[in-house]
């Protein structure tokens, strides 16, 4: 299920209306946290939430982030450490994982805008402040003329499979043990196709074809672009490489394991599978 059924329900946009709370809505994050209502895009603040928590005040740093039909949407960051009462302070991977699509997306973006703008705020090159342009999404150095994009990372996610089964692995770095798609970021000068090849071998020691794409998720953690496929399996025997994945099975499309939560892309991929070998042996 793609995140956006209709194509441009959201458009970027850099310029923000004149007042801070003049229109449309907004997002909130306190530090690290989202600030959020609810876990729906209902819960976006609406101006009169802004007045009624006088966070005008409080805040550190505002981004225009577009205009969701034609809603302008903007993302707020107060100091760290900032309690709001009464409204839920969620860490980003938990506010994601238990958002609806939109919010997820507007989430991810505004997570992303934000910690870019943090880690942007003086040349790589010369050492000089960076200034926002007017009209798109960078930052510029006048001393020396380099521009600073957002800064995206892609990483390919592929759910391998052998008939009914599907290839899912432990990865070292997981939070808790369950097993998920394999995963692994593109190298400069790498096509997306190589990086699946690379990372399945690397990893698992097999090798696979006919590589399908499927769907993507902006993954902010902190700046992944998620490139969902899948891929069947050719040849080789699972050997896990012991030091990013810990654990590497043949499973069962009916099978009943703990996998990557709701929310996630590979989550998506997982089901889709499932969904497709649900009325067979
Ligand atoms: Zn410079």
């Amino acid at each position: 299920m793609s995140r956006f059924t209709k194509a441009l329900e959201f458009v970027p946009a850099v310029e923000r209306p004149d007042r801070l709370a003049d229109s449309g809505r907004f997002l909130v994050f306190s530090g690290d946290q989202a600030v959020l209502m609810a876990g729906t895009v209902t819960c976006l603040w609406t101006p009169s939430q802004i007045q009624a928590y006088a966070l005008d005040s409080q805040v550190q740093e505002t981004m225009m982030l577009g205009y969701w039909q034609g809603v302008p949407i903007q993302v707020l960051r107060l100091a760290e450490g900032q309690e709001l009462s009464g409204v839920q302070h969620l860490p980003l991977r938990q506010a994601l994982l238990g958002s609806d699509a939109l919010l997820q997306g507007l989430l991810a973006r505004a997570a992303q805008l934000l910690r870019w703008a943090q880690d942007h705020r003086f040349c790589s090159r010369c050492g000089a402040p960076l200034q926002d342009s007017a009209t798109e999404r960078l930052r510029c150095c006048h001393a020396c003329h380099l521009d600073f994009y957002p800064r995206i990372n892609p990483c390919v996610i592929v759910l391998v499979h052998r008939g009914p089964y599907m290839l899912l692995a432990q990865g070292q770095r997981f939070p808790r043990p369950f097993l998920s798609c394999l995963a692994g970021f593109v190298e400069a000068g790498e096509s997306v196709e190589e990086a699946i090849h690379r990372e399945i071998h690397e990893e698992v020691g097999i090798y696979v074809q006919n590589l399908y794409y499927v769907d993507s998720q902006p993954w902010p953690f902190p700046h992944s672009l998620m490139l969902g496929f899948e891929a069947e399996y050719l040849s080789g025997d699972l050997q896990p490489d012991g030091r990013e994945i810990v654990r590497a099975e043949w499973v069962h499309a009916q099978a009943v394991v703990d996998t990557a939560p709701p929310g996630s892309i590979a989550h998506r991929l997982i089901e889709r599978h499932r969904l497709r070998f649900a009325h067979t042996d």
